[in-house]
C-alpha cells in the first residue's frame, strides 16, 4: 500500500527511474540479495516502505516474525545504503514507536520514556531499532538518513485478509460482505472505546516526498492528520458508507490494544506541510476502490 502510493507520488511529480521490487522478486531479510541489489541498482534516494506489517491479531500473533522480518529488513537496506553512498534514505516508522501510556497527543520526544503496548511490542521494538540505526549511520558516517512515523494509514493496496489486517479494512469487508449477504450482524472487535488516527496513504506518500525534498536532521518526524475518532464513530462511519443497514456486535474478548496514540504533528505543519484527505472522503474512496478490485483483493 504505502509503496505503490510513493511510486504514483513520484510518477506525478514526473520522475522515470524510479526502481522498485516486489517481496517475491527480492526478498529483503536475505542480506546478500540485498548487498547485490544495492551493488547493481545503486539508488541515489530511498524510501524504506517495506516492511512486516498487520493489524492487533496479526502483531499479536507473529511475534517472532514482526520482529526478526522487520529488523533484517532494516538492518540490511540501511547497511547497503551507506556502502553504496545513497544520497538520502527515508525510513519508516509507525505510532506504535510511543509507549502505551504516553501524553496525548505524542510528541517525537516521548520515544522511549515509558513502556510499549504488549500487542504489537515486537513491531514496535523493531521500528525504534530502525530509527536508531539511522541515528547511527548519521552519526558515525555522515549519512543523510532521516525517519518519519506514520499514524495508522489506509488507501488503495490495502490488506483485506481478516485475521492479518487492520481495522479499517477489515470494517470494510466485513461490512460490505454483510450487505451483500443480507446478514443481520457484524462482529467488531474490543469495546469501541479505543481512538485512533487515520491518514490515507496518498497524503502519507505526499508527506514523503516532502520530507525528503526538505527535511535532513536526526530527529524522526511524526506524519498524521492531528484528528482521532473512536472505534465506535469509526465503525459508525464505515457501516454507513457502506448501506449496511444491521446491528453492530461488540467482541470483547478481542484486544482493544493502546487506548490511543494520536500524533502531535505540530512540527510537520510548521514546516509546510498538512493532509488533504478528510476521513470520509478517504473512506468512501477507499470502499470504492475495494469494490473496483474486490477479486484481487480477496482471494
Ligand atoms: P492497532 O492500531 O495496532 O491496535 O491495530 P488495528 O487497526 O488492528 O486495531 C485498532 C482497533 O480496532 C483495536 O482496538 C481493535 O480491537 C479494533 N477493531 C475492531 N474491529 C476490528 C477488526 O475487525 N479488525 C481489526 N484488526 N481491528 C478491529
Amino acid at each position: 500500500m504505502v509503496g505503490s502510493a510513493i511510486v504514483r507520488k513520484l510518477q506525478d511529480e514526473g520522475y522515470t527511474t524510479i526502481i522498485t521490487r516486489t517481496s517475491s522478486e527480492l526478498d529483503l531479510r536475505n542480506q546478500a540479495a540485498v548487498a547485490d541489489f544495492f551493488d547493481q541498482e545503486t539508488p541515489d534516494y530511498v524510501f524504506l516502505a517495506a516492511a512486516k506489517v498487520g493489524g492487533i491479531l496479526a502483531n499479536n500473533t507473529y511475534r517472532a516474525e514482526f520482529l526478526y522480518d522487520n529488523l533484517m529488513i532494516e538492518s540490511n537496506i540501511i547497511h547497503s545504503a551507506y556502502k553504496t553512498g545513497v544520497k538520502k534514505l527515508l525510513f519508516l516508522g509507525s505510532s506504535c514507536i510511543y509507549p502505551k501510556l504516553a501524553p496525548q497527543p505524542l510528541k517525537e520526544e516521548y520515544l522511549l520514556s515509558g513502556y510499549l503496548e504488549s500487542t504489537n511490542e515486537p513491531y514496535a521494538i523493531a521500528k525504534i531499532t530502525g530509527i536508531k540505526l539511522c541515528d547511527a549511520y548519521r552519526s558515525q558516517y555522515g549519512c543523510n538518513f532521516i525517519s518519519a512515523m506514520p499514524t495508522n494509514l489506509y488507501g488503495p493496496n490495502d490488506n483485506y485478509n481478516l485475521q492479518g489486517s487492520h481495522v479499517l479494512p477489515a470494517l470494510i469487508r466485513k461490512f460490505h460482505e454483510a450487505k451483500v449477504n443480507d446478514e443481520p450482524t457484524v462482529e467488531v472487535w474490543g469495546t469501541g472505546s479505543p481512538m485512533r488516527e487515520f491518514l490515507h496513504a496518498d497524503d502519507l506518500a505526499d508527506a514523503c516526498f516532502f520530507l525528503m525534498e526538505n527535511y535532513n536532521d536526526e530527529l524522526f518526524v511524526n506524519i498524521g492528520t492531528g484528528e482521532d475518532v473512536t472505534i465506535r464513530e469509526t465503525a459508525e462511519l464505515i457501516k454507513d458508507i457502506v448501506g449496511f443497514e444491521g446491528e453492530l456486535r461488540w467482541n470483547t474478548e478481542k484486544p482493544d490494544g493502546t487506548p490511543r496514540k494520536l500524533m502531535d504533528v505540530s512540527r510537520l505543519h510548521e514546516m509546510g506541510w498538512k493532509h488533504k484527505t478528510e476521513l470520509r472522503k478517504g473512506l468512501e474512496m477507499t470502499y470504492q476502490d475495494f469494490l473496483a478490485n474486490e477479486v484481487l483483493y480477496i482471494e
